[in-house]
């Protein structure tokens, strides 16, 4: 080799190490010590502290005055990040690889450290609930002027927390009954195995591993897979329906019990919001499934089909270039992208990287999927995500440091307690960090076919997140419907239900195969117990965002402080006061029209460059 060569050579391998190296996450900052010993041990000194701030506390929270909440809150939130960093040392460590040893034995301690400190301190919510629901001029006392917002959330729960014992009652029932059936469905599926053909050879396969197939470039594979699997699942018809009906028939009793006035009532609180809002979104999405459709419509044309199938709706687009991202140009896109946006946002998702604060390397023993885990002592996050040098997972990249900005941002302004944000608001930093990047992307596209391919996953995704999981809020409304009009369900009654809700989002824009009337049976949360419209936030978040990025566009850099302070209110205040001060009404349809518009303005996009 030439002197040249040899260190273009080297100078090749040594990126190629760094970026090895940056893919690979340091949870070291997050402890004093690694030694696992010591580790194990700051979580024996959790648990004995949590049962001291028990023994000093129980049964004393209702005398409190302002001052004294203000002293007891402030307590908890030392001890939450005293200990954070061991905890999610143990959680993060498992996560990034489950085979290993000493991360097995970590997370297990880390697991029933956190049970018995739950134990512990299971009380203070109860207590302090009971002294502001008897005193609710507490909420408003000056002295708790920061944790106003925290402290009427728990009063809203009030109402419906039954006594002591009528509690634990339902804590030792729920273990073998709804929970029970929550567990049957998710077992009876993991052990289901299924068999295709795959280039001419038989192939017998787990529920988890034919689903990738779902998603396969190869449209006969896709087609296969979900044949096999729901064609499968409807045998089973008596399992799922018996499991869906328990769910909905305790929730329906518990409903009663608590005087949760709807199936609706339990999730607006934990979500935060109220009928009016959740009212309008759904309203402006059954308003608009025609633009959704007429997407839809594009995407067939992209694909050369005179309709799209249910297995081609996320399918990636045939003609899409084959281009890849390594770790090192992502890096450089996606904070570009954030840093064109602000500079501030754009140092902090380079410190992300510079940290070494993402775990992108693909391992065995890594959990599947990607999330980001706050750090709010360390006023920062680690994100996990399995890299594979494609457009998703640049995508995918941007949206989980979206979610860090967010932690950056609120960990800064916020009390501890006030960095819980419920699942609406918790997708703003992200999905908004989606498309930043996608604006960047379609400015550096060389070709038609790139740009065709960007679009695609933006509207993908928007297809996915405000319709699809909106034919399964009416689903599943439907279903508490037909429950109280005392109807039988047995598996053809719910699909039948599965089907009018499908069809009501896709009209006649595609094809379904027969055996998808059983989609219902895999959706794990039709099934989870205690934990109903888990689905809608979603809708909201993908909406609301869209309207953000649309005001954006029209008001440009004076938008930038706004979004910031957003993001930077944590939970400190409910949805519809955030949007309020971005003079947004959630309670109105022409508010979530402004989202709708952005995603038909990507539509028209699309079909300009067919
Ligand atoms: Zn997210």
């Amino acid at each position: 080799m030439l002197y040249k060569e040899i260190l273009d050579d080297l100078r090749q391998r040594s990126r190629l190490a760094v970026a090895k190296y940056e893919m690979i996450w340091d949870l070291s900052q997050l402890v004093e010590n690694t030694n696992p010993i010591l580790i194990r041990k700051k979580l024996e000194n959790m648990v004995s502290e949590a049962e001291k701030v028990r023994s000093e506390w129980h049964g004393k929270i209702a005398g409190l005055e302002a001052q004294g909440i203000l002293h007891l809150l402030e307590l908890k939130e030392a001890f939450n990040l005293k200990f954070e960093g061991a905890v999610r040392y143990g959680q993060l460590m498992y996560a990034a690889n489950s085979t290993d040893e000493t991360a097995k034995q970590l997370n297990d301690s880390v697991r029933r450290a956190m049970m018995k400190v739950g134990q512990a301190l299971a009380f203070i919510d109860i207590e302090l609930g009971r002294l502001l629901a008897s005193k609710p001029s507490l909420v408003k006392d000056p002295v708790l002027a920061e944790y106003r917002h925290y402290l009427e959330r728990i009063v809203r729960r009030v109402p419906h927390i039954l006594s002591e014992i009528e509690e634990q009652l339902v804590i030792a029932k729920d273990k073998n009954g709804v929970s029970a059936w929550e567990m049957l469905q998710s077992d009876w599926l993991s052990t289901r195995t299924f068999t295709m053909e795959i280039k001419g050879e038989k192939k017998i396969m787990p529920y988890g591993q034919i689903i990738g197939f779902y998603q396969s470039p190869d449209r006969n594979l896709r087609k296969q897979a979900r044949q096999t699997v729901f064609e499968g699942l409807g045998k089973d018809d008596i399992v799922w329906a018996s499991a869906v009906r328990a769910v909905c028939e305790d929730h329906i009793e518990m409903c009663r019990l608590r005087k949760w006035p709807t199936p609706m009532t339990q999730s607006l609180i934990d979500n935060d919001l109220d009928n009016e809002a959740f009212d309008s979104l759904m309203k402006t999405i059954q308003n608009n499934t025609k633009h959704y459709q007429k997407y839809l419509k594009i995407k067939a044309k992209l694909m050369d089909l005179p309709k799209l199938a249910d297995y081609d709706l996320t399918a990636p687009l045939p003609k899409s270039p084959e281009k890849t991202y390594p770790w090192t140009d992502a890096r450089r896109e996606i904070t570009s992208a954030y840093r064109e946006f602000d500079q501030q946002i754009g140092n902090w998702i380079n410190e992300m990287y510079e940290r070494r604060h993402l775990d992108g390397e693909v391992r065995k023993g890594k959990t599947s999927g990607a999330w980001c885990a706050p750090w709010l002592a360390g006023k920062s996050a680690y994100i996990l995500q399995s890299y594979n040098e494609r457009m998703t997972d640049v995508y995918t990249q941007a949206h989980e440091l979206g979610h860090a900005i967010h932690n950056y941002l609120a960990s800064r302004t916020q009390k501890p307690s006030n960095c819980e944000v419920g699942s609406s608001i918790a997708e703003t930093g992200s999905i908004f960090g989606e498309l930043l990047l996608t604006e960047r992307l379609l400015k550096k596209a060389k070709t038609k076919e790139e740009k065709q391919a960007i679009l695609a996953i933006v509207l993908d995704e928007f297809g996915l997140s405000a319709f699809q999981v909106s034919a399964r809020v009416f689903f599943e409304q439907s279903l508490y419907e037909a429950i109280k009009q005392g109807r039988f369900l047995d598996g053809e009654a719910i699909s039948k239900l599965w089907i009018t809700a499908r069809d009501k989002i896709h009209g006649d824009a595609v094809e379904w195969m027969n055996v998808m009337k059983w989609q219902w049976t895999a959706t794990p949360h039709y099934y989870l117990a205690n934990y109903r419209f888990y689905n809608y936030p979603y809708v909201f978040a993908q909406l609301f965002v869209f309207a953000l990025y649309r005001l954006y566009k029209e008001q440009g850099k004076n938008f930038v402080p706004k979004l910031k302070a957003l993001l930077a209110a944590g939970s400190s205040k409910s949805p519809r006061e955030l949007s309020a001060e971005l003079g947004f009404d959630i309670t109105s349809e022409e508010f979530w029209q402004k989202g709708m518009k952005q995603a038909e303005e990507f539509i028209d996009m699309l079909e300009k460059i067919l």
